[in-house]
């Protein structure tokens, strides 16, 4: 199967190491599928938009290597997301409120198959959040959970790989796809990242992608990082020490296993594979110096 992937960040601060790993994994998935990988920028929370973040965005998925495919902003589809929610009012789906806004009329929460946790059901707690959600809020912008199926339908998203904190969304999500009459993606909630057993918040320095880089961290080291928080080949030894990302390309789907558990970050392994990726590129530049010329 081909999977088209996406990640959709926010440009609200920092680059956050969930989302770098999220960004490596949806690119592993896309890549090794011969899928699209796609970059969406979450704006339409006007009020928390950063200036530079976008700048940020791009700069840390560089660094990595992790070159999207196509990259879409959200507040230049709002038109679209109007014309998708008067559709469904005209449909009796949904309906207008009297300041404007546009509430899901008797929309179910769905449930789905998580690659990684199986079947999901929604609690009553999912339904009752779903029914009348709104998509379009009153002053035209619409709801994070509206705009981003109607743009993975658009953009053909099949495979969304993101973090736990998000699958109560999904619930939400999956009857959205079905209000919209579209086939759900496959969803992958992998475990959040945590350090001293608690969620790695924004605001936490070790959670700066850019921090790292600007620290002269090896961007191959840090994938590895990255690839080793919330997955595992399926068979580890020795020669799994370090994982390229060739190899990463190979094992990540058919050989490797995706988690659920909370991913304990481990700065010092960052630091061991730091320390390898550096030793060998001097021992690269060694041989190439003493090569003849
Ligand atoms: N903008 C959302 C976030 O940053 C996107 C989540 C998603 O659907 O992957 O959390």
């Amino acid at each position: 199967m081909t999977y088209n992937t996406r990640i959709a960040p926010s440009p609200t601060g920092d680059f956050h190491i969930g989302t770098a790993r999220t960004a490596y994994f949806n690119w592993l998935a896309a890549r090794a599928t011969g899928g699209r990988f796609i970059l969406r920028i979450d704006d339409t929370d006007l009020a928390r938009n950063q200036a530079d973040s976008i700048q940020v965005i791009h700069d840390c998925l560089d660094w990595l290597g992790l070159t999207p495919d196509a990259v879409y902003t959200q507040s230049a589809r709002l038109d679209r997301y109007r014309a998708v929610a008067d559709d469904l009012v005209r449909q009796g789906k949904a309906c207008r409120a009297d300041n404007g806004a546009i509430l899901l009329d008797g929309g179910q929460a769905a449930s789905w198959q998580d690659l990684i946790t199986g079947q999901m059901i929604p609690s009553q707690a999912a339904h009752d959040l779903a029914a009348g959600q709104v998509l379009m809020k009153a002053d035209g912008m619409p709801v994070y959970h509206f705009a981003s199926v109607v743009d993975d339908i658009d953009l053909g998203i099949n495979c969304v790989i993101r973090g736990m904190d998000h699958a109560s969304n999904t619930f939400r999500h999956a009857g959205l796809y079905d209000a919209l009459g579209a086939a759900q993606p496959v969803f992958a909630h992998v475990g959040l990242i945590t350090q001293n057993k608690k969620k790695l918040s924004k605001r936490d320095a070790a959670a700066s992608l850019l921090g790292y880089r600007n620290q002269g961290v090896n961007p191959d080291a840090m994938l590895n990082f990255l690839l080793r928080m919330g997955w595992g080949p399926k068979q580890d030894d020795k020669s799994m020490a370090i994982i390229d990302r060739d190899r990463a390309l190979d094992l990540f789907l058919d050989h490797g296993k995706m988690k659920a558990s909370p991913a304990a970050m481990d700065l010092a392994k960052l630091t061991s594979f730091d320390r390898k990726y550096k030793a060998r590129k001097k021992a690269a530049l060694q041989a190439s110096d003493l090569s003849p010329t």
